[in-house]
């Protein structure tokens, strides 16, 4: 298997990297954004206690999204590999999922972490807002906690990765099929 974490700050361009490389690589990708949002959708349990923490920009407590994606990794037990997107996005949340790839004879490979400045991501989720009508993407000031999250609570994780030797840092600015390429390029090292 090849287990790959995208990560970066909200607005880095995970999903839409994540979308080329599972293609690329017959990878699954697993973004805890996207079945949060679902399970909203379905109103489900789940999707029920997790809507205020993301429309507040706050993160939906550990224990909810590590049960979420263990569920994925026995369901797709026979994948080539997964692309975590939005996940771990805490310590807790990254000494878990080292545990459960453990328990099933798996590892993390590499963290690619797209590095994006601020105001950029700024700029990137505002229009999203306009065009998508993310709830958690038309304010402002919830956008500035989804960032300030992300520095306080996240950003930590690439300190656990890196003390694993496994962070990779990439230049997420510049034409989408530009960034693509240099994750690429750091993937195909990691074949090798
Ligand atoms: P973005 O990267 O733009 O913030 P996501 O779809 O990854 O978008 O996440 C949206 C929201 O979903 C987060 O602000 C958070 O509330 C919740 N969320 C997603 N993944 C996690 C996670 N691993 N842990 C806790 N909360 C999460």
């Amino acid at each position: 298997m090849l287990n790959l974490v995208l990560f970066g700050p909200p607005g880095a361009g995970k999903g839409t990297q994540a979308k080329f490389l599972e293609q690329r690589y017959q990878l699954r990708q697993l973004s805890t954004g996207d079945m949060l949002r679902s399970a909203i959708a379905k109103q489900t349990p789940l999707g029920v206690e997790a809507k205020g923490y993301m429309n507040r920009g706050e993160l939906v407590p550990d224990e909810k999204v590590v049960g979420v994606i263990s569920e994925c990794l026995d369901e797709y037990r026979d994948a080539k590999g997964f692309i975590f997107d939005g996940f771990p996005r805490t310590t807790v949340q990254a000494v878990q999922l080292d545990r459960m790839l453990a328990e099933r004879g798996e590892r993390i490979e590499g963290m690619l972490l797209l590095n994006v400045p601020n105001d950029e991501l700024l700029k990137r989720l505002m229009l999203r807002g306009r065009e998508s009508g993310r709830a958690d993407d038309q304010d402002e000031s919830i956008i500035l906690n989804r960032i300030k999250v992300y520095e306080d609570q996240t950003k930590p994780v690439a300190d656990f990765y890196s003390a694993q030797g496994k962070l990779w840092v990439i230049e997420g600015v510049g034409a989408v099929s530009e960034i693509t390429a240099r994750l690429e390029a750091v993937i195909d090292t990691l074949l090798k």
